[in-house]
This record gives structure tokens, C-alpha cells and sequence, in this order.
């Protein structure tokens, strides 16, 4: 396949088609498909830590509503105001702490004074019972100490929040009233929840997702939104707490599986893959269908110009192309055309060149040609050949007589007659001179050709064709008959020579006549 060949420029032109479009797919995936896929990752990881803030905080609102009650409940009111000595023993236990989910528990009186402490030390995990936060207590002291200018301010309803110091906590705190929550308030109850590895859990267990809080550097907390992906399996996703009070400079950290993310894109690549495939079968059809409908035919129509300049036989063009009822049919049929147009014209232009114009008769030029080829033809075949040299007798005077039309006239008229006395395949009559004519009689001997020259002298005789400045009173001709033996072997030349020597002798004789060389010209 040469360079040149449209297959292989359309091959070329549809692979590099092919490329470009596989590109474009891969600049697609790229540039759209993958920051799209890892912005709706984002948005996922934004939502998840929403549903996780949501639980955190529902958790902290579920404290609130714990310290309310038993905040607002009568025993609590009688307790603090000294009257229900019972109270501790029988609502307080380590169990209790741990059903609860409390860690402790501070009873604040007006003053802001501790006046019970309940609960278990986050740090040793001793349960401990006792008034104030002295001896098995001391560990609340902290806790006390940092709540106690809320209590100062003297809140007349409750408050839940996050405290991170010195680990993350939620803290709800309640004016102590009565059941019907009338008043005055008898002091404050702070209920504290640790936000350990045991709330991860408990959040886990509602969100499906593991949740880790650590403090947050200036760096998270101007980052915002942040997604950590180590690996193609699992990323990690953390966020600065705003949903909860409190929580300023805590870091909420999830994981979150990839799993949508790579099958999104494995799906993308599978479209990816099938397209891809589906573009190279299309391009493979059309080169198909290409060199089918338009290449084929168009190479066979180049084998047949080709064909067409080594040698004119006159060719059709194939069948196939004509019948076609596509432009390429169109073209091939007006080829067609042009094809019969310019070889009736060649030989036309052969007919003129070979042929004169006033007798219709082989010219000189044909004469010479068909000569050499009978010679040969005889030669080979071993066959005695003739020719006849025709001179019309005094036609000088016919002309001066008559005129020169009425000399064409009779020239058509006797060209006529030899032409009909000489209509054997390979015989041929040429004007080759003026008023002379030659017929080369292959095949014929010197005495068929005396004979058939005898016979065209008569014809020709018997045509009557009024000749006022002849003796015998109408036209006649004079005929010189050269031949060739098969054992001779003769030039063309001295075939003429032999001929015209003879026609000479006919005319020596007296005109009107045959004579044959070598032989007695009678009368
Ligand atoms: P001869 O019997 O010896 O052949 O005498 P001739 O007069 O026929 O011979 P000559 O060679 O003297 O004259 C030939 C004449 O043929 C002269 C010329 O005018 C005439 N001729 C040659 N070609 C044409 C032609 O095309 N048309 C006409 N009308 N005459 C022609
Ligand atoms: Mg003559
Ligand atoms: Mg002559």
C-alpha cells in the first residue's frame, strides 16, 4: 500500500480520528469526570460529618434533658434544702453512673458551694458518694471550680455544652426546682459526660461511622473541611465542630469507605472502555464499508485507465462500475462515454489517414503497409502473389476535354468498378498515383492475376464511359501485373518495379491492355 493510496490515508486519517476521541475520553475523565467524582466525595464526607455533628449534639441536648430531671424534681429540692437524708443512699449508686451514661454529678447549693458530689473519677474510675468535693471527692474539685462562676451568674434554666479541658466532656447544668418547677432555685445540678472511647461507640453504633475528636491547630481550624485519602480504600475526614457549643477547637475525624468513589469511576471506565470500542468498531466499518463502496470500485477503474494506456482493445469498463447506480456508476458510464467518443474519433482520423478522399480507395500510405504485410503473409504461407498496376489511358485529354470535374467523375466511377472486381478479404485497391491504381492480389498467380486484370480491363471497357480524344472512344485502362512465385523471394520495391515495368509495356504496346513481366504483351 503506497503512501499515496487513499486506503491508507483514510486508515491513517480514521486512526488518528481514534486517537484524538480517545484523548478527548481521556482529558474528559481527567479534567471533568475525576475532580467531579472527588467534589461529590467532598460533599459526601460534608454530609456525614453533619449527620455526626446532629448525633453529637442530640447526645448533648439528651443531657440537658437528663439534668432537668432530676434537677426539677421534689426529692432533689427536698435534698438540698436538707430535708431528704435519704436521698443519696437511694439514688446513687456506681451502677446508676454507668446505666446513665453520667460520669458525676455536682450539686452546687445558692452560694456556689458544692454540696454533694456523685459519681465515678474519670482518671482513677473510683465511684465515689460525698458531701462537698473533700476526700474520696477531691477529683471534682476541678470540674467544681470551673463551673462555678456559670453558677455565679445564677442561670434561671439549663444549659448544655462541650468542655475540652482537660478531656472532652458535655456538661449540663439546671436550676434545682421543684417537680411543677417552681422555685426559688435551691441550687444548681451539673450532670458531665465523658466523650470517651465508650460515647465513640455508642456514636458508631448510631452513625455507622467511627468517630475520633482531638484538638484542633490553627492549621485545621482555618482548613475547615479536610479529606485525607492514604489509600484507594479508606479516607479520612475531619472538620472543626461548630454545631456545639463550646467545642471551638475540636477536631471531629471520621472514616469514610471509597467504595462509591471507585465504582463510580470503574463504572465511568467501563462506558469509557465500551465507547472506545464501539468508536474503533465504526471505524473499522466505515473503512470497511470505504473500501467497499468507494475504494474497490475506484481502484478498478485506475487498473482499467492503466490497462487502457498499454493497449486499447477496445476495453469496456467492467461491468460492475457501469451498473453502479451511485455518482461512482455516474462517473463510470460518462467515462464510458467518452471513451466510445474518442475512439470513433481515432478512427475516424485513421479512416482519413488511410484512406483518399475522392475514390474512398486505400491511399498510398495504407498501400505500402498492406503490401509489406501480404508479401510476409504469402512468404510465410508459401503462396504466389500479384500486384496490378492500373493507368487509365490518355487522361490528360479526358481532362483537357472535358474538364477536371467530369475527370473526378470518371476516377470515382472506375475506382468503383475495381473496387467491386476486388472485395476478397485480403486483397486491397489503392489510388496510389493520379490517375493510377494499384491492387496487390495476395495468393494469386501470374495467370489468376492476367486473368482478373483481363476481366477489370474489360468491366471497365464495358462501363462506356465516352472518351472524346480516344481511339477506342470510351475510357480504358492499361494494366502492368508484377508477381511472385512461392520460391521467390522479393522486396516490395522490386514488386512495384516489376509491375510498373509491366504497365509500361502495356502502354508501349499500344494501351487498352495487360501485361504480365516476363511475358509477350498481346493485345
Ligand atoms: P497515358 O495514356 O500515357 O497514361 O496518358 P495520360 O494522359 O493518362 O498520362 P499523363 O501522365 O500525361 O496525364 C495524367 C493526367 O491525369 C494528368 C492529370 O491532369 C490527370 N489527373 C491526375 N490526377 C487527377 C485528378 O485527381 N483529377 C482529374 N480530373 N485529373 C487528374
Ligand atoms: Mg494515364
Ligand atoms: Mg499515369
Amino acid at each position: 500500500m503506497s503512501l499515496s493510496s487513499l486506503r491508507l490515508r483514510f486508515l491513517l486519517a480514521l486512526t488518528a480520528l481514534c486517537l484524538a476521541a480517545m484523548g478527548a475520553l481521556g482529558l474528559i475523565a481527567h479534567f471533568i469526570i475525576h475532580p467531579a467524582l472527588l467534589e461529590e466525595e467532598r460533599m459526601l464526607a460534608k454530609a456525614e460529618l453533619d449527620r455526626l455533628e446532629r448525633t453529637m449534639d442530640s447526645d448533648r441536648l439528651a443531657l440537658l434533658a437528663m439534668v432537668k430531671d432530676w434537677a426539677t424534681w421534689d426529692d432533689t429540692y427536698n435534698f438540698m434544702q436538707g430535708k431528704h437524708t435519704s436521698y443519696t443512699k437511694s439514688n446513687f449508686s456506681r451502677i446508676m453512673f454507668e446505666d446513665m451514661n453520667y460520669q458525676f454529678m455536682l450539686f452546687f447549693a445558692t452560694d456556689g458551694s458544692i454540696q454533694w458530689t456523685a459519681g465515678i473519677d474519670p482518671v482513677s474510675d473510683a465511684y465515689a458518694s460525698c458531701p462537698g468535693t473533700v476526700g474520696a471527692c477531691a477529683w471534682a474539685e476541678n470540674t467544681a471550680k470551673r463551673l462555678r462562676p456559670l453558677v455565679r451568674y445564677r442561670p434561671d434554666e439549663g444549659m448544655a455544652y462541650m468542655d475540652i479541658t482537660p478531656q472532652p466532656v458535655f456538661i449540663a447544668l439546671y436550676p434545682i426546682l421543684r417537680t411543677d418547677e417552681s422555685g426559688p432555685p435551691q441550687g444548681w445540678l451539673a450532670q458531665i459526660r465523658l466523650l470517651d472511647e465508650k460515647w465513640q461507640a455508642h456514636v458508631e453504633n448510631q452513625t455507622g461511622l467511627p468517630v475520633v475528636l482531638r484538638s484542633a491547630s490553627q492549621e485545621d481550624l482555618r482548613q475547615g473541611l479536610r479529606l485525607d485519602r492514604p489509600n484507594d480504600h479508606l479516607m479520612t475526614i475531619s472538620r472543626p465542630i461548630t454545631r456545639v457549643p463550646g467545642s471551638e477547637s475540636l477536631l471531629l475525624q471520621s472514616h469514610l469507605p471509597r467504595k462509591d468513589f471507585f465504582t463510580q469511576l470503574a463504572t465511568f471506565r467501563y462506558a469509557q472502555f465500551w465507547t472506545a470500542g464501539l468508536l474503533l468498531a465504526v471505524i473499522a466499518i466505515v473503512l470497511i464499508l470505504l473500501e467497499s463502496m468507494v475504494l474497490r470500485p475506484l481502484r478498478q477503474f485506475a487498473t482499467f485507465t492503466q490497462r487502457l494506456q498499454t493497449r486499447d482493445d477496445n476495453l469496456p469498463l467492467p461491468n460492475g462500475l457501469l451498473k453502479r447506480r451511485d455518482e461512482l456508476g455516474t462517473l463510470a458510464r460518462e467515462f464510458q462515454q467518452l471513451l466510445e467518443f474518442q475512439r470513433r474519433q481515432t478512427s475516424s482520423l485513421v479512416e482519413l489517414s488511410h484512406h483518399d478522399p475522392l475514390t474512398g480507395l486505400a491511399n498510398r500510405r495504407l498501400f505500402d503497409q498492406r503490401l509489406e504485410e501480404a508479401l510476409n503473409l504469402t512468404q510465410r504461407r508459401s503462396q504466389p502473389m500479384a500486384l496490378l498496376m492500373v493507368d487509365i489511358d490518355c487522361f490528360k485529354a479526358y481532362n483537357d476535354h472535358l474538364g477536371h470535374p467530369a475527370g473526378d467523375v470518371c476516377l470515382k466511377a472506375i475506382a468503383d468498378t475495381m473496387q467491386s472486381q476486388f472485395s476478397q478479404p485480403l486483397q486491397l485497391v489503392a489510388r496510389t498515383g493520379g490517375e493510377e491504381f494499384s491492387i496487390i492480389l495476395p495468393g494469386s498467380s501470374a495467370t489468376l492475376a492476367n486473368r482478373l486484370a483481363n476481366s477489370l480491363r474489360l468491366a471497365i471497357e464495358t462501363l462506356g464511359l465516352p472518351h472524346p480524344a480516344c481511339e477506342a472512344g470510351s475510357v480504358t485502362v492499361s494494366i502492368g501485373i508484377g508477381h511472385i512465385t512461392p520460391e521467390q523471394s522479393r522486396s516490395a520495391q522490386e514488386l512495384i518495379d516489376a509491375a510498373d515495368a509491366a504497365l509500361y509495356a502495356a502502354k508501349q504496346a499500344g494501351r487498352n491492355r495487360v501485361s504480365t513481366e516476363g511475358e509477350q504483351v498481346t493485345s
